[in-house]
């Protein structure tokens, strides 16, 4: 048993999506911070329609390609240790530079916008 086994049974998964199901919240709204609460509840929603995403893009491979919790659970572990620290997240990229004239480019930018050249990146940087 490796050390990546070791931690996949002290989670124990039965549903990898189960820790992040729970009821939408939403929570009163004052007129102090109606701005930042709607905000809140905004990426609340959108939140829980990337998990019904992830769902159902998960539940395509498991019943149309024959993938397993198993392989699901290694494989989201693998991805959370890759940032050298197994804590259900993925560590911010550093920033990158443009292929082209080398400066600084917005992590999900399609072009740079200093000399415009395309600058494809890791879809899932953080
Ligand atoms: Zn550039």
């Amino acid at each position: 048993m490796d050390g990546l086994d070791t931690v996949f049974d002290f989670f124990n998964p039965q549903d990898p999506f189960e820790k992040y199901k729970s009821e939408p919240r939403t929570v009163p709204v004052s007129s102090k911070d109606s701005s930042s609460q709607a905000e809140i509840n905004k990426l609340r929603h959108d939140i829980e329609r990337l998990l019904l995403i992830s769902e159902a893009l998960w539940t395509i491979l498991r019943d149309q390609h024959g993938y397993n919790e198993e392989t699901l659970q290694r494989r989201i572990l693998e991805i959370d240790a890759s940032d050298g620290k197994i804590d259900s997240r993925k560590a911010t990229s550093p920033p990158r530079k443009c292929p082209k004239c080398g400066r600084v480019v917005a992590k999900h930018a399609a072009r740079c916008m200093w000399c415009e050249a395309l600058t494809p990146g890791d879809p899932f940087a953080r």
